[in-house]
């Protein structure tokens, strides 16, 4: 999956560093990414590359030994040779792998500082703490955390055959599972089942964790399930949520795994018959 970069990790906590030679830096323009692309590769701009142009930035996280900003570049700086920006979503299956990650959380906390620049209680512009990834508000006190959005991904089997769905009006076409963010007052599991009733109109029981997965391009932590069918098999489509959903028996399904997400290593877990019972 796309945070497995060993022997690389990710140190996320907040070290308010200098940023200087072999930094590398995130920058991002609407949806896009600020990257150099050669083929099905790519790379961010290094410190020095940008230094000239950057009105603001903010300490992000270390990769192996290299540590990241995220930058603000002014409109007029002209961008280095061999950069452009590129749609952040169409790079989730390209490599370095460890370089793809460290984008996609960059932009979860692009997004977290972009949408924080006041204080929700009292409007005052708050300011950076000094040691904690934490933002807060001089004039009233409210402490601002990254917002991590939970929600569950969900793969129901029925005896040898597994439910797969598609997206309506997405861009996204590939066959997905159901999945739904977590409501406030509600447990993870209870998320699953509702997300699966309201979806197909099933009821699933014996549920299973599998695994979790960072989601940064969405903001999310997805929290992956298996479960069962428990009652009737017959779907009732939420046709403005899917596109279609149906059964599928291992043997129908020709899917490779893509080493990206969590959804695609669930299909593969039951394809190889690897998943929970
Ligand atoms: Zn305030």
């Amino acid at each position: 999956m796309i945070q497995e970069i060993e022997p690389l990790c990710l140190d996320n906590q907040y070290h308010p560093t200098l940023p200087g030679p072999g930094a590398k830096v995130c920058a991002f323009r609407g949806k896009s990414s600020l990257v150099s692309r050669r083929g099905e590769e790519i790379a961010l701009p290094d410190w020095e590359q940008v230094a000239p142009g950057v009105s603001r930035w903010v300490y992000l996280f270390r990769v192996g030994e290299v540590n990241y900003f995220l930058a603000e570049l002014r409109p007029d700086f002209p961008l280095p040779e061999g950069y452009s920006y590129e749609e952040l979503r169409a790079h989730r299956k390209l490599s370095p792998k460890h370089v793809v990650y460290a984008e996609m959380t960059a932009w979860h906390l692009y997004v977290w500082y972009r949408d924080n620049q006041r204080c929700g209680r009292c409007g005052s512009p708050v300011k950076h703490d000094g040691k904690l990834r934490m933002l807060s508000c001089p004039d009233c006190g409210n402490v601002i955390f990254p917002k991590i959005c939970p929600a569950i991904i969900t793969a129901v089997v029925h005896g040898d055959r597994i439910l797969l769905t598609r997206y309506a009006g997405r861009a996204y076409k590939s066959y997905a599972l159901v999945a739904g963010f977590c409501e406030i007052g509600e447990t993870a599991e209870d998320t699953v089942r509702r997300e699966v009733f309201e979806e197909t109109g099933l009821h699933v029981k014996n549920l299973r964790y599998w695994a979790t997965q960072p989601w940064g391009i969405e903001c999310d932590l997805l929290i992956g399930y298996f479960c069962e069918l428990d009652g009737a098999e017959d779907i009732t489509l939420d046709r403005d949520e899917l596109s279609m959903a149906g059964w599928y028996a291992r043997e129908e399904l020709d899917i490779p795994a893509d080493d990206v997400s969590l959804t695609n290593d669930m299909i593969r877990a039951f394809i190889e018959g690897r998943n929970p019972r």
